[in-house]
């Protein structure tokens, strides 16, 4: 007699119906930790390498690596893979080109939790760093000992928003025969495509502009080469950064309209930009769109455009700069950039507030300064919030 499986049972197994005929338009969220096999031997060979099918969704997952081919695809990668955070993407990557006495060649002007994980985690594994200002091609070629396993820039780095001269640091990190990983965070794939111009890795907070509406923390990287793809894959699969699909599927759902909401934000931050240099209550304008900043050309040469973060200083120092962050209504005071919403941050009562303006100094910010995460609003509104919040 066959057994009957009880109520309980039933319930907690449910009933599995078949996959549709059709196949669906978008792509589904493949929300489940686990996959299920009829035969050991597909079960160990996905185990080897999720691309024989999914396994357990800390290896990979459905939803995810449509993504990660998504981004493949935009930075002109080989492949890439989806971590949880930005974070997770630039440590793992860092991991898997250094360990113990190993050397990396950094930027001074990096993202903040990059500088500590490479001036405070990294010695503790065995990694030391050189930092060095990037604007200088030969300092990045002083820099670099036979230890230098990595050379590690941003794009366009905050605040002072200065854009790297690609193709230069990557001559010299071919040469050295020196990976170059770019952080292209606030560029992304819409305004410069690193591995175009030499890069072996691209990382992302896609946290930010990829997913661009400021309800994800997600990372990504993308790989020119096949090789060290599966060696990053290798180390993610232990150290356990890995994405989870929902936040994947919000990022892919987000990266449909990259291209139209990066042309809004340049265009938003152009206005915003231009209308703050001639305001007598702002003293400096940092965005490399205007012909004043310092890596103008740079960046007409690096971008196709020049994305919709910027910095300004406030008059009136410190005081100046927290009361416009406290003033705004369509300015919203939070950490953070990338997203729909505009954003702004007083870093020297904030996130710098432990500095003092030497030590402010030293980090290239300014006591009034304000940074702009301009947003797809109408410009004309962001303009009259900005002035009322600049009033007095
Ligand atoms: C936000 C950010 C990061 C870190 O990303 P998370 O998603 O917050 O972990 C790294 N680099 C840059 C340039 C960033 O703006």
């Amino acid at each position: 007699m066959t057994h009957h499986p009880s109520l309980t049972t039933r319930a907690v197994h449910g009933v599995r119906t078949p996959p549709p005929a059709a196949r669906p338009v978008a792509t589904p969220i493949y929300q489940t930790s686990t996959f299920a096999f009829e035969d050991a031997g597909a079960y160990a060979a996905s185990l080897g390498d999720p691309s024989h099918g999914a396994v357990y969704t800390r290896y990979g997952n459905p939803t995810t690596a449509a993504l990660e081919a998504t981004i493949a695809d935009l930075e002109g990668g080989v492949g890439a893979l989806a971590f949880a955070s930005g974070m997770a993407a630039i440590s793992t990557v860092l991991l898997t080109l250094a360990g113990a006495g190993d050397h990396v060649v950094a930027s001074t002007a990096l993202y903040g939790g990059t500088y500590s994980l490479l001036h405070e985690i990294a010695p503790r594994f065995g990694i030391t760093t050189t930092f060095v200002d990037v604007g200088d091609p030969d300092a990045v070629a002083r820099a670099i000992t036979p230890q230098t396993r990595a050379i590690h820039v941003e794009t366009i780095a905050n605040p002072t928003m200065a854009v790297t001269d690609l193709p230069a640091v990557a001559a010299i990190a071919r040469e050295a025969g020196v990976p170059l990983v770019v952080d292209n965070t606030v560029a992304t794939p819409v305004l410069c495509r690193p591995l175009d111009h030499g890069a072996s890795v691209v990382v992302h907070s896609a946290t930010k502009y990829l997913n661009g509406h400021h309800d994800v923390v997600l990372g990504v990287a993308a790989f020119a080469d096949e090789e060290l793809r599966h060696r990053t894959w290798s180390l993610l699969l232990d150290l356990g950064g890995s994405a989870d699909p929902f936040a994947t599927w919000l990022a892919l759902r987000g990266v449909k309209t990259l291209p139209l909401r990066m042309a809004r934000h340049s265009a938003n931050a152009r206005a915003v930009a231009e209308h703050l240099a001639a305001h007598p209550a702002v003293t400096r304008v940092w965005w490399p769109g205007l012909p004043s900043h310092p890596t103008h050309q740079v960046a007409t040469r690096v971008l196709d455009d020049f994305s919709g973060f910027l910095a300004f200083e406030v008059a009136g120092g410190r005081e100046g700069g927290q009361r416009f962050t406290e003033r705004g209504t369509l300015l919203i005071m939070a950490p953070s950039l990338g997203g729909h919403e505009t954003l702004v941050t007083h870093p020297a009562s904030t996130t710098h507030r432990q500095l003092d303006d030497a030590a402010l100094d030293a980090a290239g910010i300014t006591p009034g300064m304000v940074r702009m995460s301009v947003g797809l609003e109408d410009p004309e509104d962001l303009i009259a919030d900005l002035d009322r919040a600049l009033e007095g």
